[in-house]
């Protein structure tokens, strides 16, 4: 122990669980690496207004869970706490939508700080991968998105999510629908704070997890029942199309997610084997954020998926990835001529693209070989003064316990096709 541990809310990911976490990374982001989605980076931290523009004034992310801070120099920053604006505003900046052909098609992946109350699956730093297609209107990339996600979590081998559909409308029918739903609402009996709520933004009411404001609920008005013609047939291109694709979903006409920006197609990825923290991943279209935050009008549809949840997800199914082993050769000295020259035999493997480790310290055989045997390498080198005068070295196969004199010079050679 140290005098310090990790912040409240924040825990270090370590080896072996480390690599299954940078796995998720991996498997999330391959689907979208094939379809034409280019690599972006933005900083762990932006201008406040970015946020509280492009996410919401209303939502629990700008109003609560904000890490904020103010420089020296007497800028009011904040700590990401999601990934959309920072890549709009990216785009923006580098003019990317006028570059070239629209979309513009991006994927990242990081952190991400938010001030919650911390519990299983709910961390005040986090991880996702996310996606964003940057100016285009067309049902094809909302569905592309989704099923790029469902193709992400199933070959992790998940299966016990689902997907929830919903839309959200667009400029024409949701002023409508929200006057209609702020008339419903009005006349529940809600706490100071949701009726607060009614008035800035309605739609998260629907969203409220507690059961005595969910049986209110019952009779809302709901956004399926309003949506336009435009709205209605774009959602239903969406629906045929991951049909077409054997993605099943749910509607669910209720789903209105935590952030201010979204329209028409909306959804959530929902996890069943993770209790109340069960949102593994949504997303949506956001027609409208570009012009709030300064930008020209670029209909625009993304995702981000919860990388620790996910992780999560595959523990709650049982599933152990198929990792490439950490190490595939174990070499173990024994005197000083025989550090000297397997050290080089390591760097030589390492050269060759074999995994290789090294007993350090020197060690005796007894802990060397338990170092060599919890490695979980294949093959442990083994060589001594005798074997070295002789110009072999030992190759013990650390499974079946065989172990056989293989000439120094030729054990590179000999392991690679070994390993191959
Ligand atoms: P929730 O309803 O659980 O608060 P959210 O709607 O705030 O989720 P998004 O902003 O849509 O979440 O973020 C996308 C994904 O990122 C979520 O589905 C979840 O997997 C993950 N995520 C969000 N907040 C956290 C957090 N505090 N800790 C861990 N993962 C998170
Ligand atoms: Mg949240």
């Amino acid at each position: 122990m140290s005098t310090f541990s990790a912040p409240k809310g924040t825990y270090d990911l370590l080896p072996p669980d480390s690599a299954t976490f940078l796995a998720v990374r991996e498997a999330i982001s391959a689907p979208l690496k094939r379809s034409g989605y280019g690599y972006v980076e933005t900083p762990g931290f932006e201008q406040v207004e970015l946020f509280s523009r492009g996410v919401g004034e209303s939502t629990d992310i700008v109003t609560k869970e904000m890490y904020t801070l103010t420089t020296k120099g007497g800028d009011q920053l904040a700590l990401r706490p999601e990934g959309t604006a920072s890549v709009l505003r990216a785009a923006l900046q580098a003019n990317l939508h006028k570059a070239g052909v629209l979309p513009v098609k991006l994927w990242y992946s990081g952190s991400y700080y938010r001030y919650e109350r911390p519990q299983a699956g709910r961390y005040r730093h986090f991880s996702q991968v996310g996606a964003e297609a940057i100016g285009a209107e067309d049902p094809a990339l909302d569905a592309e998105l989704i099923i790029l996600a469902v193709d992400a979590y199933t070959s992790l081998g998940l299966s016990n999510f689902r997907l929830l559909l919903n839309s959200l409308g667009d400029k024409v029918c949701r002023p409508v629908y929200r006057a209609a739903l702020q008339d419903f609402l009005r006349a529940l009996d809600l706490d100071e704070e949701t009726r607060r709520r009614i008035e800035i933004n309605p739609l998260r009411v629907l969203d409220d997890k507690r059961e005595a404001v969910q049986k209110q609920l019952a009779g809302a008005p709901l956004i399926a029942d309003h949506l336009c013609e435009a709205c209605k047939a774009y959602h239903e291109q969406v629906r045929e199309l991951l049909t077409a694709a054997g993605v099943r979903y749910e509607d669910d006409p209720k789903l209105v997610r935590g952030l201010d920006y979204y329209t028409r197609t909306t959804f959530e990825f929902v996890h069943d084997g993770l209790g109340s923290q069960s949102a593994v991943g949504g997303g949506g279209r956001y027609d409208g954020l570009s012009e709030m935050i300064g930008g020209p009008a670029l209909p625009s549809v993304g995702w981000a998926l919860g990388v620790d949840r996910t992780v999560l997800a595959l523990k709650a199914e049982g599933i152990e990835l198929e990792l490439p082993p950490a190490t595939q050769v174990f070499a173990v000295p024994l005197g000083e001529e025989a550090r000297r020259v397997l050290f080089a035999t390591v760097t030589e493997l390492r050269r060759a693209g074999i995994a290789a480790d090294f007993a350090f310290g020197g060690k005796g055989l007894k802990n060397a070989m338990k170092s060599a045997n919890r490695s979980g390498a294949r093959f442990a080198v083994i060589a001594g003064e005798r074997d070295l005068t002789e110009g072999v070295v030992q190759l013990k196969n650390l499974e079946s316990g065989e172990q056989i004199p293989v000439a120094l010079d030729t054990v590179v050679a000999e392991l690679q096709a070994k390993l191959a």
